[in-house]
């Protein structure tokens, strides 16, 4: 997974668009305008994730070209297409890890276009990421006592200010009580001692998704957190991303198994050469006849 860096996207920060007066509750969604200008202001709730245009190329490759996808509020949104369709680097823009050449990404309302990961992050749209090499040296439990602040993108220099330790503390005891919320809840708790570096596969992709819904998230987004699973784990590991969506959380699954999200996902997007192919439902996309022959003419 070559995509898991997070290099790039250097960009200063995007000013939001949204003036300060405008009541997002009082938006009717259906009145609400699609246009990028008219969106950006009224932006009705219950889509938090707009994509508008968006646009990458690297050197003479265009990856992306010109592609716009809404994610409706609570729902289990599918982004699917043969390999190279431009899934990686659709989510690579949006979670900020690249910078799109053009095309606006929307937060709840807020543009987000070109700001950097641990920003988009602390708005609530949060990815998981491969467990780092200096992470495989701690344990299940330090890996995510550390993920919260590893978002805010801090150092624990607070812990060695005098005056501040007691605070510390006490966040740290409250931390602690979430950890092993969320390591029963993934039922990995068994494994709160074991070093990361030693976990399977399947229990990795756990623990990734642990670390991510420690930052507190609105809104995940994974790409392939299926690979290199076994079925017993990955059948856990979508029972918890019901369980999340039914909560509440919003979630976005890159895949390339176009069985596995016409099973699980409500709502489809495909991708196909930097385009999109289709969106609809399980059975929109079942009965598209460019979607079969975008994955029949598939050389894999
Ligand atoms: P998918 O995730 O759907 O398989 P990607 O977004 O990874 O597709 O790739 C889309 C296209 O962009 C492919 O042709 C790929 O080779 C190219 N591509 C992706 N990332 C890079 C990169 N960092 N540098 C150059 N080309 C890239
Ligand atoms: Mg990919």
């Amino acid at each position: 997974m070559s995509e898991q860096g997070e290099t790039g996207g250097g960009a200063a920060p995007v000013e939001s668009n949204v003036p300060d007066d405008v009541d997002l509750d009082d938006v009717d969604p259906e009145t609400a305008d699609s246009s990028i200008e008219e969106s950006a202001k009224t932006v009705p709730r219950g889509l938090p994730l707009r994509v508008q245009n968006l646009r990458k190329t690297f050197g003479g490759i265009t990856a992306v070209d010109g592609v716009s996808f809404e994610v409706e509020e609570g729902s289990l949104t599918g982004l699917i297409g043969p390999n190279g369709a431009g899934k990686s680097t659709t989510f690579n823009c949006i979670t900020g890890v690249h910078e799109p050449d053009s095309g606006t990404i929307l937060f709840k309302g807020e543009e987000i276009t070109g700001q950097r990961p641990h920003e988009i992050a602390q708005k609530g749209l949060v990815r998981t990421f491969q467990i780092a090499r200096e992470l495989e040296e701690m344990t299940v439990l330090e890996n995510l006592m550390l993920a919260p602040q590893d978002q805010e993108g801090e150092k624990l220099t607070n812990a060695i200010t005098p005056g501040l330790r007691d605070q510390v503390k006490r966040d740290e005891e409250a931390i602690r009580e979430d950890v092993w919320e969320m390591l029963e809840f993934f039922e990995i708790d068994h494994l709160a001692e074991e070093y990361a570096g030693n976990l399977s596969g399947g229990q990795r992709k756990l623990l990734e998704m642990a670390r991510a819904l420690m930052t507190d998230p609105e809104m995940l987004l994974l790409d392939e957190p299926f690979a290199g699973v076994n079925p017993t784990l990955e059948e856990k590991l979508l029972e918890r991303i019901h369980e999340l969506t039914d909560r509440g959380y919003t979630f976005l699954l890159v895949e390339h198994d176009m069985d596995l999200i016409m099973q699980n996902c409500e709502h489809i997007i495909v991708m196909h050469q930097g385009d999109l192919l289709a969106e609809g439902t399980a059975e929109d996309i079942r009965n598209n006849e460019q979607v079969v022959e975008a994955y029949l003419g598939e050389d894999v």
